[in-house]
């Protein structure tokens, strides 16, 4: 079997070091050089889309920002997973929003802004704070901007409008104005629907950011919330006929759940299941988009992922701490930019405490500014 996987960056090169066992290969389609790459080596191994559509028995994607054209064209191979829609809906917050009211799961209130009126009725409408995101193209916080008093309305409007004079002419750019959140913290629920329908899911991980990148996922066993998670993930999946590994980004509020977010793929918060659950995210993914039966969800032993950002080396010593795995991406550092990540497991939680504050003996601070906090929190 031959998957060919839209983008070409580090999910997936993971699903290609998990499909490698099953006898599955994985090539990458990189939309920017319109070029297909071994997902691991980063070798050109051909041109063009279309032939590699042809050769290819399933077709899936790393990430959601995906010209239509390119989405148009896998749809209409037959062999796309989770096809058009769900990838659309999950690269733009109009498209998402309309969705997860189609489910009939809660998220936060929101009025679509093309204009400074439009944004006069969305303070009417919803309030203050308000939280401006960028309906097309945002990751990791980019395209965002905080309105938090009346004062700052025209500041915060000059900015938008530059944004969306600039925006790209190919698809219709526009803002998506929610609720400012006041969360307890975050949580994302990845779980995977199989081509039969059948669904299995991890446990919900806490999610910590910092400047809007994720940093540290904890998974959550026996969290209260988790049947709530698994219900809203079952409606929106039922809504796309969803096949493959989803992840929804949630806000805890007191005892409810509200959807930040979809993405219809593998996800950075799910990365702690290559070491802490029976079968990963990425092999579970290969696994529904090609029919396969799913593999068990089960927790092996407790597990949190720190994410690597802007840097290409940390200190060898790490490795010796019983239980730690690093990832590497073989990507070329920028600060910032998600570079790898560290898995670190154990038997028992104290055990993972003892473990994390060794790792954090070892990480230089000021790279890893959110670990302190985190330590009260294992
Ligand atoms: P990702 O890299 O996860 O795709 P993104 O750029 O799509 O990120 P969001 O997940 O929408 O952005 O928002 C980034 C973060 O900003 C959230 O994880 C959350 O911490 C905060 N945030 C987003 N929306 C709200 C909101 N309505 N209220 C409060 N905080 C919010
Ligand atoms: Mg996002
Ligand atoms: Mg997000």
């Amino acid at each position: 079997m031959r998957v060919l996987v839209l983008g070409s960056g580090q999910l997936a090169r993971m699903m290609a070091l998990d499909a490698m066992p099953l006898n599955i290969e994985v090539q990458a389609f990189d939309v920017r050089s319109d070029q297909i790459v071994d997902p691991l080596s980063q070798q050109v191994l051909g041109e063009g889309l279309s032939q590699a559509l042809r050769d290819a028995d399933v077709v899936t994607a790393e990430f959601e920002h995906i010209p239509a054209a390119v989405l148009e064209l896998c749809e209409q191979s037959g062999k796309f997973l989770p096809g058009q829609d769900a990838i659309q809906a999950g690269g733009d917050r109009r498209l998402e929003k309309a969705l997860l009211q189609q489910a009939g799961v809660a998220s936060a209130h929101f009025h679509l802004v093309q204009s400074k009126a439009d944004l006069e009725a969305a303070v009417a409408k919803l309030g203050l704070p308000l939280v401006l995101k960028s309906a097309l193209e945002g990751y990791d916080g980019k395209g965002q901007w905080r309105l938090k008093q009346m004062e700052q309305l025209d500041a915060v409007w000059a900015e938008v409008a530059q944004f969306l004079k600039q925006a790209s002419k190919k698809a219709k750019q526009g803002i998506v104005a929610e609720q400012f959140i006041p969360f307890d913290y975050e949580v994302s629920l990845v779980g995977a629907r199989g081509k039969d329908g059948s669904t299995v899911f991890y446990p919900l991980t806490e999610n910590h950011h910092v400047n809007g990148v994720l940093s540290v996922s904890l998974a959550r066993s026996e969290h209260p919330l988790q049947a709530q998670a698994e219900q809203m993930f079952q409606a929106i999946a039922d809504k796309l006929n969803y096949v493959g590994v989803l992840a929804i980004e949630f806000f805890v509020v007191g005892e409810q759940l509200l959807v930040n977010e979809l993405a219809p793929r593998v996800h950075n918060s799910g990365h702690w299941t290559q070491q802490g659950a029976d079968t990963s995210q990425f092999a579970n993914h290969i696994r529904a988009v090609c029919g396969l039966p799913l593999g068990a969800t089960t927790v092996l032993r407790p597990t949190l992922m720190v994410n690597i950002l802007g840097l290409d080396q940390l200190p060898d010593a790490l490795l010796a701490i019983a239980g730690l795995h690093v990832h590497w991406y073989g990507k070329t550092a920028r600060p910032g930019r998600k570079m790898g990540h560290i898995n670190l497991s154990a038997d028992t939680t104290e055990q993972l405490a003892k473990r994390f504050a060794q790792l954090m003996a070892l990480l230089p601070a000021e790279d890893f500014p959110e670990l302190e906090l985190l330590l009260t929190k294992i």
